[in-house]
């Protein structure tokens, strides 16, 4: 992954630090609504990482010690990591080999009396199934949350993927498509919530800064509950503002070079690449393989040889519950997610890569599978 940035991220960023205002001011107002808006969601609540938002957002729902999150291992480990913060138990569901998702069986498998909810990924930008999801879990009354960290403009059901959410977290980190050096966001239908994220982003004031900043008169704040500092600053969101409006052409130059690496893939046997589901569309966020067992080379042999060729592609999406930090977490059978983080590898794709250089890519794969 290359970020994609521009002239006009650098004068943005110039411009809020010219403006006085840096930290959480009116760009960070202005980046929420209009990502709101972009995802179709109702509110937006900029903070500082994905991972601080998925905190958050457990933490506003009183999720804690005897609770239960289920979670997919399959996924980066701050998804894991997030319920831990909290006191709550990580519940491994496992996931579908074709999208790297979470599915309603492994979901009802994985739920309890002590379920306080669900933690559904879109992988790499592929959306999940949400709706057959909530399905399983509506008649318990457990909320789906969504880690949709790398999923902007991947869409669900002809909607964008935030639409119609009931708690979305996204990131900005420079590997994901829209980037703002670090930070993230929470949407939410909910006013009340978006209220209550604001206020424990911000210490648990009752009052935000740039509120009582904008107020003629002396504002004395009160702190209300136990809250954190997760803000993002007015330099991120103007970078972000600017990012947005990249945004269709950026996806709609990802696909374009996904499609050309599944033609170009295509009769290379043992080997299969990600499509979108039947159900939406992936933004391809990453670009994933996954090698046949009797594919002649293994997953990180074929690693070595493409870095050896100068081309820099990584493990597919890693398996928390194989991590030293997670050796102490119970877990059932999961035998899809052990199969996919062993071989699975994501290639690269940003949006400068040239016919070239996937030309040079797929010439060394299929060296290997000769
Ligand atoms: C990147 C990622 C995160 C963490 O995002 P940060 O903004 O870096 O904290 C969480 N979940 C998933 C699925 C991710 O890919």
């Amino acid at each position: 992954m290359k970020p994609y940035l521009g002239e006009e991220e650098a004068l943005a960023a110039a411009e809020a630090v010219r403006s006085g205002w840096i930290a959480q001011g009116p760009r960070v107002a202005d980046f929420e609504r209009a990502f709101a808006a972009e995802v179709g969601a109702t509110h937006g609540v900029a903070v500082s990482s994905c991972t601080a938002a998925l905190h958050l957002a457990l933490a506003m729902l009183g999720v804690g010690p005897g609770d239960e999150v289920v979670v997919p291992s399959l996924s980066f480990i701050a998804t894991t990591n997030a319920v831990r913060y909290v006191g709550a138990r990580p519940v491994f569901a496992d996931v579908d080999p074709a999208t790297a998702n979470l599915t309603p069986e492994s979901v009802k498998a994985a739920l309890g009396p002590a379920t306080r909810a669900v933690l559904l990924v879109h992988q790499g930008g592929m959306p999940a199934d949400l709706d057959a999801v909530r399905a399983v879990c509506e008649p318990s009354g457990i909320p789906v949350l969504e880690d949709a960290a790398c999923a902007i403009g991947s869409t669900y059901r002809g909607h964008p993927v935030g639409h119609g959410s009931l708690l979305a977290a996204w990131s900005f980190h420079p590997r994901k498509i829209l980037t703002t050096g670090e930070g993230g966001m929470l949407t939410t239908e909910d006013p009340d919530w978006a209220v209550r994220l604001r206020r424990l982003r911000e210490h648990g004031m009752s009052v935000s800064a740039a509120d009582r900043h904008r107020s003629a008169q002396p504002i004395l704040e009160q702190y209300l509950e136990l809250g954190f500092n997760y803000r993002m600053t007015d330099i991120q969101a103007a970078v972000g503002l600017v990012q947005l409006d990249r945004l269709a052409g950026v996806i709609q130059r990802r696909r374009e070079r996904a499609e050309r690496y599944r033609t170009l893939l295509a009769d290379v046997p043992g080997l299969s690449a990600v499509a979108d589901p039947a159900y939406g569309t992936s933004n391809f966020q990453s670009f994933w393989v996954t090698l046949a067992d009797h594919f002649p080379v293994d997953r990180n042999e074929l690693l070595r040889r493409l870095a050896e060729q100068g081309v820099s592609a990584r493990r597919g999406i890693m398996a928390a519950h194989l991590e030293p930090a997670c050796a102490d977490l119970e877990h059932g059978p999961l035998p899809v997610t052990e199969w996919f983080t062993r071989s699975s590898l994501i290639l690269p794709l940003f949006h400068e890569l040239t016919d070239q250089e996937q030309e040079r890519v797929v010439a060394v794969i299929e060296e290997a599978a000769r």
